[in-house]
């Protein structure tokens, strides 16, 4: 069998807990293996006589048996083997030891030998027999572990060990002394870990592929050894642990790159890899599964990073190129009118602005100015709005689609959620419905209903389309199409672009919405083929929303909120409380289907999870088990029974229920007969409910500060006072506690970006990671490697220049298609 990136990970292990272990983390081929990276190396352990062993400090080192002991245990069901070894010999220059290294052989220089004891415990007979049969009496072995001490001895419990000579003198498991210490003492990866799967089991099974592509799963030099090893049955307590995919430990034989590359080919032309002094692909993961140096491990990261980077920046060329080869309908403003002036009712957009209950603010005046101008050209528009949340990007975005309907073509405006698109659609209707034909189309309406928008749509009569991500699907033709607004998604892909590009006789301008900014340094560097425009300021007046953070297990400050919460919702007010999960069950369903849907859902529910790829350090700077996060369902029961919301009724939302029901409900707590609704994160995206003025976030720390600060801007829209209340479970001074704080005293949303890119990957804070979708992009940080992205992008260019369709490069243009169609399923799995 031929295994290659695609393969299942399920064809190739046999051990069914581990598939599922690994599929909850996300690894389903072994590329998801290959390329689900450890988030740090451990330093190399030193070789060390026995005699200089630090009780607590790791180390290596070389010894002899001289007495073994299998002993059953009474009490517990099992075995005990126990070895007692020293390291005379080697102290007393054996001529087998061979310490090739000048360093280790002076350690051993000025030394007395020194006796220590390695002990085994198992339950399995099998296990205790085979790890009696390497350390004989007499045999050669190389260990590494944590030394305790135990009755005044030295100790090593369950330390790693490699046989170099068996009792008799003959080879065992590996070359020599000095490979056996260069093996054991070597740097290693360290993974995110689960409770259902450690970092090494993680380790032994990516390590486990790597050979089988290398097509080496068993060692071909040292066939006795090896197959011993390779049956050798692991230690208890563990109920039947069963090995790895493949031989795991004692793999003499070093992986060869060599071997690999034909399974692992390299992605990046090598032109582009000899510029910038990198690795070969297959290199680059053998250089971080299975470093042999802390260099050379970074070397890997380095290698891998610049190759996202490379195939990012390929793909939004092309896109670019595709984008800028078709033109767009000019849509011009009637001349000599000023869109501003009151009396230019000729027009709609003019007509609108000056039916507005508000005065525009500068910035909203200066963003509908540029749009205008773009849209006079017959050169696509490709612009990014980014706007504090409640900045009145949506006043912009209709004196947009209006220029175009007044330019005789159509609009669209794709909302993220339906909820979102049904508001979009009530407020457009009644700004501007008398003179414009304002149509609804969402993926929930009745056929025939659908049927007639898609008519209307598809006749090219001038009108706006107010939609869901059912605009992306084929049965939605625009041919007269001129402007198309993305608004709340900066999930918005690539592919959405091309997409959006055929529904039309024309290539469509097009205004992308943001409220979750990226700082302007890096959206440059990134959204490099974009405009982008910025809203600061907040209109209306608005009072800024007072940010507090509750300990949860602050009880007095809990109940003080909660009566506060009551004060304000009897004063006619209304509160949201937010819990990162549905049901107390979300989080361990991997078992069970494993649809796109379902596990799109379980991330959007689950959506907060913070993980920095790599990033040296952890987000929250352990790797310690979390306590399990609040549930929807829990914290309703819980509220309802307490005194603060005795007579008040709670309403629940989340993205389980279907579209009618959660109209029923937005519509429950907007007219106040709810007032209190108890939702996941489903209400993080434009919900807008002027009287909402309290919000409570459970498990705040565990949520992202760009996503806290999206859910905060849900509370202080219709000019009353407002308070967010972030429950923490954060140890103080924790990094968790300091984001917190971060959020507590910022209400930038271009600071608080700042701070949360700093702490996280660049495929996070675009969005993969909480869509669903696999995140292509792992290691590249926005901020930190722009320079790199910036030095990508200019070699990708000069690539695509020489040969715009990659027919050179054909591993390169899969993997820029693949990146194009990952970006897609950002938006087709809402
Ligand atoms: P967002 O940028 O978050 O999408 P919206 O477009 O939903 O913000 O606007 C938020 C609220 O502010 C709306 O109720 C809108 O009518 C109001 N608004 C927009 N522009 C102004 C303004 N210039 N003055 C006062 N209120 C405004
Ligand atoms: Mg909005």
């Amino acid at each position: 069998m031929t295994i290659a990136l695609d393969t299942a990970v399920s064809s190739l292990m046999t051990n069914k807990r581990r598939v599922g272990a690994l599929k909850s983390l996300g690894v389903v081929t072994v590329g998801d293996a290959l390329t689900y990276y450890p988030f740090r190396v451990t330093d190399p352990v030193p070789v060390t006589p026995i005699r200089s062993i630090a009780v607590g400090v790791k180390a290596v080192f070389v010894a002899t048996v001289r007495e073994l002991r299998v002993v059953p245990m009474n009490a517990r069901r099992g075995f005990r083997v126990e070895a007692v070894l020293d390291d005379a010999d080697i102290v007393g220059r054996s001529p087998r030891f061979d310490l090739a290294d000048p360093d280790v052989a002076s350690r051993y220089a000025h030394v007395a030998p020194g006796t220590v004891r390695l002990v085994f415990f198992s339950h399995n007979r099998g296990y205790a027999d085979w790890m009696g049969s390497r350390l004989r009496s007499g045999s050669v072995v190389v260990a590494a572990g944590d030394p305790t001490v135990f009755n005044d001895n030295l100790q090593f419990t369950h330390p790693d060990v490699v046989v170099v000579y068996g009792p008799d003198g003959r080879p065992g498991e590996i070359d020599s002394v000095s490979a056996a210490l260069a093996k054991v003492s070597r740097p290693q990866p360290v993974y995110h870990a689960s409770s259902r799967i450690s970092t090494d089991h993680i380790h032994e099974s990516i390590l486990g592929f790597l050979r089988m592509m290398a097509d080496r799963p068993t060692d071909t030099r040292t066939t006795g050894a090896s197959s011993a090893a390779q049956s050798a049955p692991t230690p208890g307590p563990a109920p039947n642990p069963a090995p790895g995919p493949a031989p795991t430990t004692d793999e003499p034989v070093p992986l060869d790159p060599a071997d690999l590359a034909h399974a692992i080919p390299d992605i990046l032309p090598e032109s582009v890899r000899t510029h910038n002094r990198l690795l070969h692909r297959a290199e680059a993961f053998l250089a971080i599964h299975d470093p042999e140096s802390v260099r050379r491990f970074h070397e890997g990261i380095r290698t891998l990073r610049f190759e996202e980077a490379f195939i990012a920046q390929t793909a939004l060329l092309t896109v670019r190129r595709h984008a800028t080869t078709i033109d767009a309908y000019p849509c011009p403003q009637p001349t000599g009118i000023d869109v501003f002036d009151v009396d230019a009712g000729q027009t709609r957009q003019g007509k609108f602005i000056a039916s507005l209950p508000f005065a525009l603010t500068d910035g909203q005046r200066k963003v509908i100015d540029d749009i205008a101008a773009d849209m006079t050209k017959s050169a696509p528009m490709q612009r990014l709005l980014q706007g504090e949340v409640g900045s009145g990007k949506t006043v912009v975005a209709v004196a947009a689609m209006l220029q175009a309907v007044d330019a005789g073509h159509q609009a669209v405006l794709v909302a993220p959620t339906q909820v979102l698109a049904e508001q979009h659609y009530a407020s457009i209707n009644r700004m501007v419905g008398g003179d414009v034909d304002v149509l609804l189309l969402t993926g929930g309406m009745r056929l025939a209903a659908r049927r007639r928008v898609l008519g209307l749509a598809a006749s090219g009569t001038p009108c706006i389309v107010v939609a869901t991500h059912a605009a992306f699907s084929k049965s939605f033709q625009a041919p007269n199409l001129a402007l198309a607004v993305i608004d709340e998604q900066h999930r918005f892909g690539v592919e959405q672009r091309e997409t959006l590009r055929r529904k039309s006789e024309r290539a469509p301008h097009l205004l992308v919405m943001t409220a979750t900014p990226i700082p302007r340094t890096a959206a440059m560097t990134w959204f490099g083929d974009l405009d982008i425009s910025w809203l600061t300021e907040l209109p209306g007046g608005r009072k800024p929303i007072r940010t507090i953070v509750v300990p949860e297990a602050d009880g007095h400050t809990m109940a003080r909120m909660f009566s506060h919460i009551r004060a304000r919702v009897d004063a006619g007010e209304r509160a949201y409380i937010v819990c990162p999960r549905i049901d107390a069950n979300t989080e361990d369903e991997e078992t069970s289907s494993t649809s796109r849907k379902r596990s799109s859902r379980r991330a959007e529910e689950a959506g907060p999870m913070i993980d920095d790829p790599f990033d040296g350090t952890d987000a929250d700077g352990s790797n310690e088990p979390k306590p399990p996060l609040h549930s929807v369902e829990e914290i309703a029961d819980r509220l309802s029974a307490l005194p603060q919301f005795q007579g008040i009724e709670l309403a629940t939302l989340t993205g389980r229920d279907d579209d009618e029901t959660k109209r029923q409900v937005m519509d429950g707590f907007s007219s106040g007969r709810t007032p209190v609704l108890v939702a996941t994160t489903v209400i993080e995206v434009g919900v807008d409910v002027p009287q909402a003025s309290c919000i409570v976030i459970f498990d705040a720390d565990r949520f992202g500060l760009s996503q806290l600060h999206q859910l905060r801007g849900r509370v202080g829209r219709g000019g009353t006072n407002s308070w967010a209340f972030l429950i923490s479970r954060a140890e103080p001074d924790s990094l968790a506690a300091q984001r917190l704080e971060v959020i507590r005293t910022s209400t930038d949303g271009a600071d608080i970006a700042q701070a949360d890119i700093e702490l996280r990957g660049a495929g996070d804070v675009l969005g993969d990671a909480q869509s669903g979708g696999r995140s292509s992009l792992k290691l590249l940080r926005v901020v930190k490697d722009a320079d790199m992205i910036a030095q990508a992008r200019e070699q990708a260019q000069a690539l695509l220049d020489a040969d715009p369709e990659l027919h050179a490069e054909v591993n390169l243009a899969g993997a820029v298609l693949d990146f194009t169609r990952g970006n897609e399923q950002f938006i087709t799995s809402t």
